[in-house]
């Protein structure tokens, strides 16, 4: 039932439109083509009105060949297999395109997190953990935060697998606090990678980052810490968005001031002045400003928000957040844009995070500066070789670095071979 997902469909179209590009035989793309598990789970959790409510939750490992399963767990009433079934094979290209020892994964709980209480979310994490046990390990399948999860939810991951087990795991999962074994510079790293590609995009493309405008949609862990990023390095940040509405201001926003209003509010909205801000989604992408970065969620830049893009560097901090048409679009139509694709752009999370297994593995653990040095070394070696192979062969960004990790991953599987 996951084939009629059009999110699945997007993801399935990228693989095929890039097996020409590579060397691999029909039958490894026969494998990579549909997950190789998908387990579904009926969570039942005490709400605090005494009431029992069933939840649906989904864990997919699209491969387990290059090791153990590797993606993010999220919380959002958006969830559904086709979309889990999609996340977790553009984690197995991610992992791939960066040369870590993981497979693609991905896992997500059809819930409204913002209408649960804290006391909810950690019985329905914690079920949840109990129910896929059978299915995560250090070895075999480690989850981390996306949308509506965060360090605390897998701080609750740790604790149940290593009660249930009875012995300590810090490396079952992470993104996890720094009191549990997490690592420094991970909430961040997302962020922060993404804007280190786009510091390698603006370079290719002679835009000068101090000076330069920017519209980022979503204003999560990924969002802020690219509008703090980028503010940083002297770009306005004139549009900025989340679940309250899209607001587009010409002088730019204050990226700091947001972050401490958003300490003691949930969304933007009420922020000062910002109601008069308010633009519709496509007004905000199609503004005249050097940087757009979708940075919420799948499928929001639709073929005619692409059609009408007014910028010159697309970074696709959010995960497929370009729909099928508005690929093409940029692919064919608007060649002027430089896209950078979402398995390069959002990588730093998944590089931190197996920076993080592999301190929870030796409980050796590394300074902020180190990790953020190695964090630079492995996105900007990325960024320069799928540049470098696209433009070698004549190929837009998308589909270089997909003919990169994918004919990785089924080099990987052939070698192997086929069991039995
Ligand atoms: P988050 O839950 O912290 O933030 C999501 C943001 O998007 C919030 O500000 C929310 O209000 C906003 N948003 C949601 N729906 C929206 C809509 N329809 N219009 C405008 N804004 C909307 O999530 P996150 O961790 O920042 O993840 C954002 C994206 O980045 C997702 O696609 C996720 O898969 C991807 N990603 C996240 C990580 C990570 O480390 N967190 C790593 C790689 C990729």
């Amino acid at each position: 039932m996951f084939e009629s997902s059009p999110f699945y469909q997007s993801a399935l179209g990228q693989l095929l439109s890039v097996i020409p590009h590579t060397s691999l035989e029909p039958g490894v793309v026969e494998r990579l083509r549909v997950p190789k598990r998908i387990i579904t789970v009926s969570v039942p959790v005490r709400m605090d009105s005494g009431d029992t409510r069933m939840f649906m939750g989904i864990r997919v490992q699209h491969s387990l060949t290059a090791g153990p399963g590797k993606g993010g767990l999220r919380f959002a009433p958006t969830v559904d297999t086709g979309e889990v079934v999609a996340l977790a094979m553009l984690m197995s290209w991610k992992c791939a395109l960066l040369g870590l020892p993981f497979s693609g994964a991905k896992g997500g709980i059809n819930c409204d997190p913002s209408a649960m209480s804290i006391g909810e979310q950690e019985r329905l994490t914690r079920r949840f953990t109990a129910e896929i046990l059978p299915f995560i390990g250090p070895t075999v399948d480690v989850m981390a935060p996306d949308m509506g999860t965060n360090e605390q939810t897998m701080a609750w991951i740790f604790d149940t697998y290593s009660i249930v087990t009875g012995s300590n795991c810090a490396q079952i999962v992470t993104g996890k606090p720094l009191e549990t074994y997490g690592t420094l510079g991970r909430r961040a790293a997302t962020g922060m990678g993404v804007v280190y590609t786009i510091e390698e995009a603006a370079r290719r493309i002679n835009l000068k980052l101090n000076g330069a405008t920017a519209v980022v949609q979503g204003f999560g862990n990924v969002g802020s810490v690219t509008c703090e990023q980028l503010a940083l390095r002297g770009v306005t940040v004139k549009g900025v968005a989340d679940v309250s509405g899209h607001y587009f201001r010409d002088k730019g926003f204050d990226v700091k001031a947001l972050m401490e209003y958003l300490k003691s509010n949930r969304t933007l909205a009420g922020f000062p002045g910002i109601d008069a801000d308010k633009v519709s989604v496509d007004d905000f992408f199609t503004q005249p400003v050097d940087i757009v970065v979708p940075a919420a969620m799948e499928h929001q830049v639709t073929g005619k928000i692409a059609r009408n893009l007014k910028c010159r560097l697309v970074a696709e901090a959010a995960n497929g957040p370009c729909t099928t048409d508005a690929d093409m679009v940029l692919r064919e139509a608007h060649k002027d844009i430089f896209l950078i694709p979402d398995i390069l752009c959002n990588a730093g999370g998944v590089v931190v995070s197996y920076f993080e297994w592999v301190q929870g593995i030796q409980m050796f653990f590394w300074s902020a500066e180190e990790v953020d040095n190695k964090l630079q070394q492995m996105i900007r070696r990325a960024f320069i070789l799928t540049h470098g192979h696209a433009t070698a062969r004549g190929v837009d960004m998308r589909t270089g670095a997909l003919a990169l990790a994918v004919e990785k991953v089924g080099k990987e599987k052939a070698k192997r071979g086929l069991f039995p």
